[in-house]
């Protein structure tokens, strides 16, 4: 997928660069070394350990759905369990191919890695577990959310439960319009997030580029995230037929307060 989403932020900055500048989507390949260096130790370990919770040992393979480079898939992986990890950039696929070459052979023999998109997948395999890490259900909008629920169904064994992670912080305040914030990265390099709330819709337009004026290639990397509420998913997941077994809030690391709501969902009646 090459998604190259334009923001107000992406178009001045792109004007401004001239022929350095590269716009990308953050799952995209020109934008990986940006994904890298900003991602690179954000650990999926604590998020892994509350799935894990809810996951019975010797289930089966557990279905992750975008799992992106595997930041909850690796630990997923490191506790015994087994995972088949769908993802739908081609970009971030390679990244998670790259890392897992590296892992134990013990850890590689446990995953299977599938591209798919996950509003709309046919796997010939039905999962006691299915499972969304935090943040992943806000790339998709509200007309593509009943295609997510309902591939989860189709995929669901019986007495199945689908574990689905909500973030419940907002980066962006409705009323605060936008803001800006400088990271650093791994590398040294450090960068800019800027997010903007459009007024009319619950979306942030997030653009990331170097901090540094000057650099060549100038990468700009754009997404689009829902501000999405636990209750709204909740509500959809029961519109789609589906009743909520447990909500577990928990702090996602480097959180003090909890920041995630962990939502266990089961078929209606199943
Ligand atoms: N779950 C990972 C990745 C989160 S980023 C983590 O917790 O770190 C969101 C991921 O969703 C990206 O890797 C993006 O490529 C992927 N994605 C976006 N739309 C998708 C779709 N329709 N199907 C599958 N993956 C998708």
């Amino acid at each position: 997928m090459s998604e190259r989403i334009r923001t107000t932020r992406s178009d001045t900055l792109l004007a401004s660069v001239g022929g350095r500048g590269v716009l990308c989507g953050i799952y995209d390949e020109d934008a990986a070394d940006t994904y890298h260096d900003l991602m690179r130790d954000s650990d999926g370990t604590s998020e892994a350990q509350e799935f894990a919770t809810l996951i019975r040992p010797a289930s089966g393979p557990v279905l992750e759905l975008a799992a992106g480079t595997g930041r909850v898939t690796f630990p997923l992986l490191e506790l015994g369990f087994e995972v088949t990890a769908l993802e739908l950039s081609t970009a971030m696929i390679a990244t998670f191919r790259e890392l897992l070459e590296n892992a134990t052979v013990d850890v590689r023999k446990r995953c299977t890695v599938v591209q798919g998109d996950m509003t709309a997948f046919a796997l010939d395999e039905r999962f006691e577990r299915v499972v969304v890490s935090s943040g992943s259900i806000n790339v998709l909008d509200a007309a593509d959310r009943p295609g997510l629920y309902a591939s989860v169904r189709e995929h669901l064994a019986p007495g199945g439960r689908f574990l689905l992670g909500v973030a419940v912080a907002e980066a962006v305040k409705p009323g605060q319009g936008e803001r800006q914030q400088e990271l650093p990265g791994l590398s040294g390099r450090r960068y800019v997030l800027h997010a903007a709330l459009l007024p009319s819709e619950e979306i942030h337009e997030i653009t990331i580029y170097p901090a540094e004026e000057t650099a060549d290639p100038f990468v700009v990397c754009t997404n689009r995230i829902r501000l999405l509420k636990a209750e709204q998913v909740v509500r959809e997941l029961e519109e789609a037929g589906f009743d909520m077994v447990t909500r577990t809030p928990f702090a996602s690391a480097g959180q003090s307060s909890p920041d995630v709501l962990l939502l266990e969902a089961k078929v209606s009646g199943a």
